[in-house]
């Protein structure tokens, strides 16, 4: 195995005292205190063995999944040290802000370390967004823990433990071997799978079994801000069951002891994913089981981060298997590492029975449109939207469609579906995308949580053993266009082709049903929230050509005060007239009225099948397990 390891940071390590002395007999102690949780306030004590001497002490800095260093350290507060009883001072590094020096005195076996974490952060962006709310919190190791420099995170042993509030449930992939019902403590781990194993904890909880007769054990556990949002109907269960016996047949392997699906439900938390080896952190709206269109809009959720156990934990891009929190991450080959598990969330979604085949492909319609309206790629290729993800991961605020963002997840589905067509077209329909996987996914067979990296030339190299083409020179090509157009090509040989009516499809009627706003993207230019404020402009569209622009809000729309439908309405009906539409914007206060000259009515993307072609697309999304 060949570690990318940049020059930067073997210069930064090399050198250095190895002082920690943490071993699986006597390892860093953490006790982690969330009965404040519901005050946003999470207080840890370690211990953390040491030898006398000059000693550095790391907080997590990239943190795995997020493929950014951004490690919430800003929140990082109340750090005391001692050592037998006396004061040891830390100054933190004058240019790593994740590091702190300490001198450890003479006959000190083990320092103490106080700290808290200000779960303080609004509920947006990742990990270190809003975590808690008053009936539920989700605890990311990596908030808290110090650590001794000079070790990669496997060799560093820590024994967890937590303290929750009484009546509060829990769930974890790390397993419980003492303590008591409101301080559970846990079997000492690596660092690595400390940090790899969340735990989620809330007063309305439910542990559900899935697919009972697979094995290793999966359990969905929710944690919500009401017990009414824990009413998931058998259907869902069942999909998340159905989720579970379809890996296993696409991926032929699985990587983990058990797993577990740790979702919260809450308007209070940051909605996203994040993979770990043997559970998911998944943060979704607080009604999304109880209410048709949050579900169906949160599909490929799980879908997509369960995926990761296997794409992305275990077979990991070389330049992302750093081995530590320290080193920085190389994110090229993100379009397989999260392109890949894009295109798997949503095809599995669909053999789950989560989604139907007919919403698939509205998803499908919809990035596939999404993307083909995106100027910013005739500046921007796809290669350095994973290269440079880390200074796109948090971008936004507008013009996105310039800019390009992490387009590698989006347009990851339709590449990896250019592949899947492209070898069951090469094979005459024997083999698949399904074969690519589970030589690639599961190689070795079944395994313990590990990390097996990869380069471009292995993932070349294996679908060369599934069927034998160029695929360099295609993931080359679909690497470096700068086509203002999108890679259409696996729709095509799916048998479909994107076209657009008046009607919206089932995915945008969903994001409307959920109040999602406006959109009018293909049309005018204009996505808008439900409020009237402008979310984006389409370069080069009607709305680009009036002058519009993020931020701005329209009060008015044909001199009526706006709301969505009322702009939808006026886009239809100015469908082979003469006269603009017309719209009141406000700017910062600044009012300006503006015509928009349009008439070709709603535009919204679907896919159309094309009668006498191969119907690659439905058989991608058949179930390949029989289900219970
Ligand atoms: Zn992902």
């Amino acid at each position: 195995m060949h570690l990318r390891i940049p020059a930067l940071c073997l210069a930064f390590t090399a050198g250095m005292a190895l002082h920690a002395q943490t071993s699986a007999e006597n390892p860093i102690r953490i006790t982690v205190d969330l009965t404040q949780a519901p005050r946003k306030w999470i207080h840890a004590d370690m211990s953390i063995p040491v030898q006398p001497g000059p000693q550095t002490l790391l907080y997590p800095k990239w943190i795995p999944g997020e493929h950014m260093p951004n490690g919430p350290a800003d929140n990082l507060t109340g750090l005391i040290i001692t050592g037998n009883g006396q004061p040891i001072r830390w100054v933190r590094d004058d240019v790593n802000m994740y590091a702190i020096h300490i001198t450890v005195p003479e006959g000190v076996a083990q320092i103490e370390v106080k700290d808290d974490f200000l779960a303080t952060a609004p509920a947006n962006g990742f990990s270190a967004g809003a975590s808690t709310s008053a009936n539920l919190a989700l605890l990311s190791w990596n908030e808290l823990i110090w650590y001794p420099q000079g070790h990669p995170s496997a060799d560093v042993y820590v024994q967890p433990s937590v303290v929750i509030p009484t009546g509060w449930q829990y769930g974890t992939a790390l397993e419980k071997t003492g303590g008591d019902a409101t301080h559970p403590a846990f079997k000492t781990v690596s660092l690595e799978e400390l940090i790899d194993s969340p735990l989620l904890t809330g007063k309305y909880f439910a542990e559900i079994p899935l697919a009972t007769e697979v094995t290793p054990k999966h359990y969905l556990d929710i944690a919500a801000d009401g017990p009414e949002d824990l009413n998931l109907n058998p259907e869902t269960i069942n999909g998340f069951s159905n989720l579970v016996r379809e890996t296993g047949a696409a991926y032929k392997s699985r990587h983990y002891a058990s797993y577990h699906f740790l979702v919260t439900a809450s308007d209070q938390v940051a909605h996203f994913g994040l993979e770990h080896h043997q559970s998911s952190d998944d943060r979704v709206p607080e009604k999304t089981f109880v209410d048709e269109n949050l579900l169906l809009l949160s599909a490929d959720l799980l879908p997509h981060e369960f995926t990761h156990s296997w794409n992305g934990k275990y077979r990991r891009p070389a330049g992302l298997a750093t081995g530590n929190y320290e080193s920085p991450m190389i994110g090229n080959l993100l379009w397989v590492y999260e392109g890949l598990t894009d295109y798997m969330g949503n095809v599995l979604a669909a053999r789950s029975k989560l989604e139907t085949p007919a919403q698939y492909r509205d998803y499908l319609a919809d990035d596939a449109a999404m993307l083909d309206a995106r100027p910013g790629r005739t500046w921007r290729d796809l290669q350095d939207t994973a290269t440079g993800a880390q200074i796109l991961y948090e971008s936004g605020g507008g013009w996105d469609n310039w800019r390009r963002s992490t387009d590698y997840y989006q347009e990851g589905d339709l590449v990896w579906l250019d592949v899947d067509t492209q070898i069951r077209k090469l094979t005459h329909d024997q083999k698949s995308l399904n074969d690519f996987l589970s030589l690639f996914e599961g190689l070795g067979g079944n395994t313990p949580p590990k990390v097996a990296p990869y380069t471009f030339d292995d993932v070349v190299k294996t679908l060369n053993e599934v069927v034998p083409y160029d695929w360099a020179a295609l993931l080359h090509e679909r690497l470096t266009s700068l086509s203002a157009h999108a890679p259409l090509e696996g729709i095509e040989r799916g048998g479909y082709k994107l076209v657009y009516t008046d009607q919206p499809n089932e995915i945008e009627l969903a994001r409307t049903g959920a109040g999602g706003g406006v959109t009018e993207w293909w049309s005018i230019g204009l996505s808008v929230s439900a409020d009237g404020h402008i979310i984006d402009v389409l370069v080069g569209s009607p709305a680009d050509k009036a002058k519009l622009g993020p931020g701005m809000q329209i009060v008015a729309v044909n001199g009526r005060q706006f709301s969505g439908p009322l702009l939808n309405d006026a886009v239809r009906n100015a469908k082979g007239n003469q006269a603009p539409i017309e719209l009141i914007v406000t700017n910062a206060g600044t009012y300006r009225v503006v015509g928009i000259d349009y008439h070709d009515g709603p535009r919204f993307p679907h896919l159309e099948r094309m009668n006498g072609t191969t119907d690659y697309l439905d058989e991608i999304v058949k179930p390949m397990t029989s289900g219970k």
